[in-house]
């Protein structure tokens, strides 16, 4: 027997049905917004994410799956932000430019709950803009896309980590902030702080935490540009209607982030409680060989969002399942103008073996998780109905026949 590599999944039925629900209104949410989707390979040359994301990132150093094929280096992408701005740049599309993805992303982690090594994004990229009113465009876009999709009970972070001046006047002041407290700090921290010191912040230890409660917080050292901007990003999401929390321990994990950051997150999911995550990141895309340009954009995790969101939410179940049970041949032409009527009408409709008992036919439907069976035979010809059967409560009723359009579509998800 194979089985399937560790950390990955089978996906299918419900959980399928539900990601792919999300997919679809992110397409159509996005789309009416401007954000036109992008497709990049799933692999890459592994300079490309070396280069972006810094080689001194948890995500680089331990985390990328890479191969060599014929003494070239590919990698697995982790994230989507680096092929996008690589695709920007080698097709040379116009400014600005606003980016939808969904796709799988792999990341070598340590399997644990609601974490797996293949697993998928939904992200936004707007290129181009500088202003702030751009940073609180993207954060009301997700906004707006989660509470279209019906989540609950998430808030927003938000944080300003400034731009390379007045971060490295703040490293060397956080520098001797520190001094006496090095010798509490855990090894991550102290490596950390040579190599990429804002990540510091992002420590899970206490002790760590209880000094990092001390120290002066990069968004109060910010220079006076950066503060402008930051201030002005908090006054647009005031004139959106976006409640929000700053935090001024939040930095991103990835090297290319300039000033604004933010997170979504949800109470519901334990130590894991991310669910967005994005900002701006105006270096990158220098760094990477093309103009100079401001970007800014988010990822989301949809299966860790789908934990929080209700099982029976009618928006991300849109469509029933029908089953037909025939009885007899001859009613095949009846029943096959039937199924395409529901199918129509945007639902799933499957059509059982006419020579078949109704018994056996009804227990099919069961089986393929149809909400619904017709029945259809002598009587229901002659008098012009079809039996309906409700599969949850067992109900059955006769709906004529003119009638039928209108049930199917009054019969929205479950
Ligand atoms: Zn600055
Ligand atoms: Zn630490």
């Amino acid at each position: 027997m194979y089985q399937k590599p560790k950390g990955t999944r089978d996906l299918f039925g419900k959980e399928l049905r539900r990601l792919e629900a999300m997919n679809s209104a992110a397409r159509s949410f996005f789309g009416r917004n401007g954000y036109e989707e992008i497709r990049t390979p799933s692999f890459e040359f592994a300079a490309l994410f070396d280069r972006s994301i810094g080689a001194t990132t948890d995500i680089v150093e331990h985390e990328i799956y890479k191969f060599e094929v014929s003494k070239k280096l590919y990698a697995l992408r982790p994230e989507g932000t680096a092929s996008v701005l690589r695709a920007f740049i080698e097709n040379r599309i116009a400014l600005p430019a606003r980016f939808l993805y969904i796709c799988s992303m792999y990341r070598r982690e340590r399997p644990q709950k609601g974490r797996y090594r293949e697993f998928e994004q939904i992200g936004i990229e707007l290129l181009g803009e500088s202003k702030p009113f751009f940073d609180a465009e993207i954060i009301d876009q997700a906004k707006r896309y989660l509470d279209l999709i019906g989540a609950r009970d998430y808030t927003i972070e938000l944080n300003s980590i400034g731009c390379q001046d007045c971060r490295s006047e703040y490293r060397e002041k956080l520098r001797e902030e520190l001094k006496a407290d090095i010798p509490k700090l855990c090894d991550d921290c102290r490596r950390r702080f040579e190599k990429n010191f804002l990540r510091i912040f992002d420590c899970k230890k206490e002790t760590c935490q209880a000094v990092y409660d001390r120290v002066p917080k990069i968004s109060d050292n910010l220079c006076t540009e950066c503060a402008e901007h930051y201030a002005q990003v908090t006054e647009y999401l005031n004139k959106f209607g976006i409640c929000y929390a700053e935090n001024k321990k939040l930095v991103r994990g990835l090297d290319y982030y300039t000033r604004t950051v933010f997170e979504f997150k949800h109470g519901g999911l334990g130590a894991q409680d991310t669910i967005i995550a994005g900002g701006r990141y105006d270096l990158l895309m220098k760094e990477l060989g093309g103009p100079d340009t401001p970007c800014t954009g988010w990822a989301m995790g949809p299966e860790r969002l789908l934990l929080t969101i209700p099982e029976d939410l009618p928006a991300l179940n849109a469509k029933e399942i029908f089953f037909i049970a025939g009885m007899g041949e001859r009613f095949v032409g009846d029943i096959v103008a039937l199924r395409n009527q529901i199918q129509d009408g945007g639902h799933v409709c499957m059509v059982g073996d006419p020579g078949e008992s109704i018994k056996a036919q009804v227990r099919k439907a069961n089986r393929v998780g149809a909400k619904y069976s017709i029945i259809y035979g002598e009587d229901e010809e002659r008098e012009g109905y079809y039996t309906v059967k409700n599969m949850d409560s067992g109900e059955q009723r006769k709906i004529p026949k003119n009638d039928f359009v209108s049930f199917i579509s009054e019969t929205k998800g479950s």
